[in-house]
């Protein structure tokens, strides 16, 4: 008798920020909907001792697929996003005699952004096909619509205001947006539009994101008609899928400090898994914050001119120096700050109550961890899709403040960060970030009970996997 349990097959990219939510989606489905999961990760043979925690789980199997070199075929210094689309490209043989080899077929394939070139295969094997977007619906839409859009760059755009449409979202201003979509003339955005394309042939696009949070897009991408027949495809919000503050047990000393600070009082300085900060820009970020007066934790990373980033390896190779911070820092802000080299217990200090503040560089599962526990942001973007998130943070949604100038673009000196500080930890008032990062708090959990848009979602993917596996039972058995 096959088995009665739909089971999916879930593909991680490399990358903290990418298996995270993976991971979290895996849980989610075998947790709330019934799933068996497999979750399928690529070895970067370099992979951070941190990687290796998070793919502990009694819940789901690991599978590990041997490490990909593209040495051969792509620069080693070309974006990440080139290497990454390469690397899970030139993953699809391994993945496909993994899958072969498996004594129960899964009845679905979920892959992410990266991976849209293995979706053919689950073709091969009779599998429903799905794309797992961890990043807010303006990305997702965006991507769709990529191979809709002009090639020619200048005819996109309203002159006047340098400003992107997607039928039915919010504008989008040139600076804010993707690289591949800013210069279309390149690979890049032939990459881009390829993956788009790619998604558009999936069952469905899965996001991670909710009804309230991302209510002018979502509806854009159910109801509009020129976005609704430019893509297809559905698209489902289902998250937020935000990783859980883990029990007491695995306590850091960070975890202690925070005990003994007021609620509200911190602000938790942090840029994911790769960011970092030039040394300029460090120098005035350690400034502001000690000229701001109020009680930080900033996870710090040597810095990097030029926004160079090793996004893969970044948390490998820290010596534990500090020696880039101002002269005397550490000594004058020792009672209101710590500094964490490296890596910290993110999930765990955002759910602590004496944090009130995010500086943050706006990657989606940051965003995400932010606002599912009440706390309003600095936004900060560095690259990828950050200034898009960034924009949605402090225009459409209502709980960030922003810089003048994008941190991506130039340096943002210690009197703006100062007073930017100031205003986030101070903010209290009826319509302020902060209410609204509360509001959006309790939202989150509704959408993710059950009967909730979210949890509902995730359901229509379960019973779909379900009458698949019921056809093949029927004609198999
Ligand atoms: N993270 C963490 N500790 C750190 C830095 C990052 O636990 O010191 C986690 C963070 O909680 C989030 C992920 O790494 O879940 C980073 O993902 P995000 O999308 O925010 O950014 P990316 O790393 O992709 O730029």
């Amino acid at each position: 008798m096959a088995t009665t349990k739909p089971h999916a097959a879930l593909l991680a990219s490399p990358g903290m920020g990418h298996l995270i939510p993976v991971i979290e989606l895996a849980n989610r489905l075998f947790t709330h909907h019934n799933f068996d999961v497999t979750v399928f990760t690529i070895s970067t043979g370099t992979s951070p001792a941190t990687q290796s925690q998070h793919l502990t789980s009694n819940l789901f199997n690991v599978v590990t697929l041997p490490p990909i070199d593209i040495s051969g075929s792509v620069d080693p210094n070309a974006d990440i996003s080139i290497q990454l689309l390469a690397m899970m490209r030139q993953s699809i043989p391994s993945l496909r005699s993994a899958i072969n080899s498996m004594k129960s077929r899964p009845t679905a394939l979920v892959v992410d952004f990266f991976s849209t070139a293995s979706l053919a295969m689950a073709d091969e094997f009779g599998m429903l096909k799905y794309v797992y977007m961890p990043n807010a619906a303006l990305f997702a839409a965006m991507t769709l619509y990529a191979p809709a859009m002009n090639k020619n760059v200048e005819s996109e755009f309203d002159s006047e205001n340098e400003l992107l449409t997607i039928p039915g979202c919010r504008p989008l201003r040139f600076d804010d947006l993707v690289d591949a979509v800013q210069d279309r003339t390149g690979q890049m955005f032939d990459d881009y539009a390829r993956v788009g394309a790619e998604m558009s042939t999936a069952d469905a696009v899965l996001v991670n994101t909710w009804q309230d949070l991302d209510a002018i897009t979502i509806g854009a991408l159910r109801n509009h008609k020129v976005l609704r027949e430019t893509i297809k495809v559905p698209v489902y919000p289902v998250g937020p899928l935000t990783r859980q503050a883990q029990p007491s047990d695995s306590r850091s000393g960070v975890l202690d400090w925070l005990d003994m600070q007021s609620r509200g009082s911190v602000l938790y300085v942090s840029f994911g898994s790769g960011g970092t900060l030039s040394s300029q820009q460090m120098t005035e970020m350690a400034w502001g914050l000690e000229l701001s007066r109020q009680r930080f934790v900033w996870v710090v990373r040597p810095p990097m001119e030029n926004g160079a980033l090793d996004y893969l390896n970044a948390t490998n190779g820290c010596d534990g120096s500090l020696d880039f911070l101002p002269n005397g820092f550490l000594a004058r802000t020792k009672d209101v700050g710590l500094v964490i080299p490296m890596w910290a217990q993110q999930a765990e200090i955002l759910a602590h109550t004496s944090v009130g503040g995010f500086l943050s560089h706006c990657g989606w599962n940051s965003t995400l961890e932010s606002i599912v526990n009440g706390v309003p942001l600095i936004a900060w973007p560095l690259f990828a899709e950050q200034s898009m998130n960034a924009a949605f943070l402090t225009e459409e949604v209502g709980v960030a403040y922003r810089p003048k100038v994008s941190p991506s673009k130039g340096v943002v000196m210690r009197e703006e960060i100062e007073k930017m500080v100031r205003l986030i930890m101070e903010d209290n008032g009826m319509n302020s970030k902060r209410a609204k990062a509360k509001e959006l708090e309790k939202s989150a959990v509704q959408a993710l009970s059950k009967g909730g848009s979210s949890y509902n979602s995730l359901s229509q993917v379960a019973k779909n996997c379900q009458m698949k596996l019921n056809e093949h039972v029927i004609c198999c058995d």
